[in-house]
């Protein structure tokens, strides 16, 4: 009992939580752990899928081809002010492509930047992949699948393309498969995403949330951070909203201005209009969310990262992805606090 003892009264010394004495947390505090499971003071996606898959996995992105409602006249013209598919999809990505050959020249990319990775998720990125006609969408998904080194798929999509009848397919899809949704919602404020051409508002996300948790898949949701006419509070207040969403991961990204899109032009017409987050203050912004948000979330992205060549507006020089997610844990190291610290 003493080694025991006295290991439990160092590590309360130290200790990160605040009400240390409950039995919960001092075992915690002796597995030196984080309720996720580890001693990252974030849920990280690495170790979701470590937990998945047993190793690392590693998402190879694909162009199948498809359009956007937002962009073919159905539900919109030009797309949402803020979006350039070009600027996150890789060279390989190319839609006259096979799926089979995009995946396997994503993983001769992978392999050469990531060698860990063992386990391959496809990724239908670009444009809605929920959007078309069912067979279509479902022949490309089990092309996917087909591949051997596949082991599921990660869908791109908005909350106003995913009908029941095509949740039921995937559901069954998922009986065998790992099959993620990654629905872009963007903001919880109507009055943001009407002024952003997006489309559909934000009790839209929600039902397609709810009908995708009763098929019983899982989802992922993409927020942005800076959009005109959002305050840094009411930005920092959605996190409630947020946290209490029927999500798996979630992805943030600092809103960036992008060439060929109407923010473009906005920006040029009138910076004023955006409020941009520098780096440090994103940083910082970023932590007091993050100490709000649900610990349950697996969170996938902290910020976005899109080539210089590609930027309408001056953003973060030369800093990579690798580097905002060291210093954001470095950050909330330092000031002993973790994500959902200050969850309600
Ligand atoms: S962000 Fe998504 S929904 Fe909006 S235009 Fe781009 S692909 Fe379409």
């Amino acid at each position: 009992m003493k080694p025991l003892f006295l290991y439990l009264s160092a590590k309360w010394r130290i200790c990160r939580l605040p009400d240390c004495y409950t039995a919960a947390n001092a075992y915690f505090c002796v597995m030196n752990t984080y309720p996720w499971g580890d001693n990252r003071p974030y849920n990280a996606y690495a170790r979701f899928f470590r937990e998945k898959f047993g190793t690392r996995a590693q998402k190879v992105a694909i162009d199948a081809g498809f359009t956007c409602p937002n962009r073919d006249g159905s539900k919109g013209v030009g797309g949402c002010d803020f979006c350039n598919n070009q600027s996150f999809n890789p060279s390989y990505c190319e839609p006259n492509k096979s799926i089979t050959q995009q995946i396997e020249e994503g993983i001769a990319f992978h392999q050469w930047r990531y060698k860990k990775a063992q386990h391959y998720l496809a990724y239908f990125q670009a444009q809605t992949n929920t959007y078309g006609e069912t067979e279509v969408l479902l022949q490309k998904y089990h092309e996917a699948l087909n591949h051997p080194a596949i082991n599921g798929l990660v869908i791109g999509t908005r909350p106003d393309c995913l009908p029941d009848h095509l949740l039921s397919a995937l559901q069954k899809l998922s009986e065998n498969h790992f099959v993620h949704l990654e629905i872009g919602i963007e903001s919880i404020y109507d009055e943001t995403l009407l002024a952003v051409n997006r489309g559909h508002n934000f009790a839209a996300a929600v039902d397609a949330l709810k009908r995708a948790r009763k098929h019983r898949l899982t989802t992922g949701a993409h927020f942005i951070f800076g959009l005109p006419g959002e305050t840094r509070e009411m930005m920092l207040d959605s996190v409630h909203v947020i946290s209490a969403l029927p999500l798996t991961t979630v992805k943030f990204h600092q809103l960036q201005i992008l060439k060929g899109t109407r923010f473009e032009s906005m920006y040029a017409e009138n910076p004023s209009r955006f409020e941009l987050f520098g780096f440090e203050e994103y940083v910082e912004f970023i932590i007091t969310f993050l100490e709000r948000l649900n610990p349950a979330f697996v969170v996938e992205r902290f910020a976005g990262e899109v080539p210089p060549r590609f930027q309408a507006a001056p953003g973060w020089s030369m800093i990579r992805n690798e580097q905002v997610v060291s210093t954001i844990e470095k950050r909330l190291i330092e000031k002993n606090t973790w994500q959902g610290r200050l969850f309600k």
